[in-house]
């Protein structure tokens, strides 16, 4: 079988591609444990195909790494794990889909209901032998979902009538962790507690009580709480240019493609669609298969920069939606690889920067690595495993 894996890590490098440390990400999973403390569990967040790392790899090595339970944003991401054959805790944080809780109910996916038409789909499809498990989301300020702080003790009252639902979590989510001001935050501490408060003083606290992101946790201001919920950080990435991780954490991701041709821009012509770069003098040019439609934000244009030989090539013209073109140095051959982006250490543009550039967070930047770029999964720099997510393919290399 390793004949094959190989074979297929030799036509993933040799196209555009992500690269996923796992060792990283692991390391990342284990910094942010001893962040909170042995009594404090974690919750791996892996929505959006693990935040565009891939969540079925990311997922696994998450649990490996001491990670209490997975949690995703929908129902489906849930069931494409179970399908995976990931039997861990798996949380939908966030509104279900009321046609799906069935599914999710039969897979024993953990759900999230902050609203009354969910808590009513969840009865609907408990009983003859299911049961659910749900955490209740409190809206405490953030104004998007969650029962509001004077319907919570009514409502586990009510499905403490039901054996066949378990609250096992209360919790409730920030707007504003990751600015510096702690006033926000603070304020929604205090409407959290005192909902924790009576519900404890009823006999009626459930088993995790949870408030913490990424940004939270690394403000330390998850006080009282005993699991969190962290996505970004996880994957090295900062939660915003105020709060950010230390030297601790490691960006988990790189996309690579490889030089398709090269040609030379003579002076005056323009180049790619528009025309919108024009050649001051004859420049050598490459075209990268590498697009908007792979994740590339189109806003790049004559903006951003690959890195090719070691060397900064500048985007030229518009980034179509398979292919951009970068000027190169001259000794660039066809097949070189080339560095879409990274962690910044050869001089590539990494999550944050295209971020900045674009005016986003990283947070858009790295889910919009989409589906059709195969993933490369490393070791300790060797590769483990393989994923075409397009084609549903994956191999391991202990498989
Ligand atoms: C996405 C999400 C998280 C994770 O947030 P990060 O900033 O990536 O750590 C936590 N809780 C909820 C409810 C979320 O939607």
């Amino acid at each position: 079988m390793s004949g094959t894996f190989y074979n297929e890590i030799e036509r993933i490098r040799s196209g555009t591609h992500a690269r996923i440390d796992l060792g990283a990400y692991a390391s990342n999973i284990r910094v942010l444990r001893s962040i909170v403390g042995p009594g404090v569990a974690l919750m791996a967040v892996v929505k959006a195909d693990g935040y565009g790392h891939g969540a079925v790899e990311s997922g696994r090595v998450a649990i490996e790494a001491g990670a209490r339970m997975l949690g995703v944003a929908r129902i489906q991401e849930a069931r494409y794990l179970r399908r995976a054959e990931l039997n861990c805790q798996i949380v939908v944080i966030g509104p279900p889909t009321i046609n799906e809780i069935r599914h999710a109910i039969e897979q024993d996916i953990t759900l999230s209901i902050g609203s009354v038409q969910a808590l009513d789909g969840v009865l609907a499809n408990v009983g003859e032998g299911r049961v659910a498990t749900v955490h209740l989301e409190v809206d405490t300020g953030m104004n998007r979902y969650g029962f509001a702080p004077e319907d919570v003790v009514g409502v586990i009252d009510m499905i403490s009538g039901h054996t066949s639902v378990t609250v096992e979590g209360v919790y409730t989510h920030f707007s504003s962790a990751d600015e510096t001001d702690p006033a926000p935050t603070t304020a929604q501490i205090d409407r959290f507690r005192t909902v924790v408060d009576e519900l404890t003083a009823r006999g009626l606290r459930p088993p995790f009580v949870h408030t913490g992101n990424s940004a939270a946790v690394l403000t330390e201001r998850v006080d009282g709480t005993n699991l969190v919920r962290c996505g970004i950080a996880t994957y090295g990435l900062s939660p915003s240019d105020e709060v950010t991780v230390d030297e601790r954490f490691q960006p988990v991701m790189s996309v690579r493609s490889v030089v398709a041709r090269r040609g030379v821009l003579r002076s005056g012509e323009g180049v790619s669609y528009g025309l919108t770069y024009r050649a001051e003098e004859d420049e050598h040019v490459a075209a990268v298969p590498v697009g908007y439609a792979d994740g590339l934000p189109r806003r790049l244009r004559n903006q951003g920069w690959f890195v090719v030989d070691g060397t900064r090539a500048p985007i030229r013209g518009s980034v179509c939606m398979d292919q951009t073109v970068v000027s190169v140095p001259d000794g660039a051959r066809e097949g070189d690889e080339v560095i879409v982006l990274g962690n910044g250490s050869s001089g590539e543009m990494t999550f944050d920067s295209i971020a900045g550039m674009i005016g986003t967070v990283n947070y858009e930047v790295a889910t919009r690595v989409m589906a059709r770029v195969p993933r490369l999964y490393l070791r300790a720099g060797a590769p483990v495993a393989w994923e075409r997510v397009l084609t549903g393919e994956r191999g391991r290399i202990d498989d």
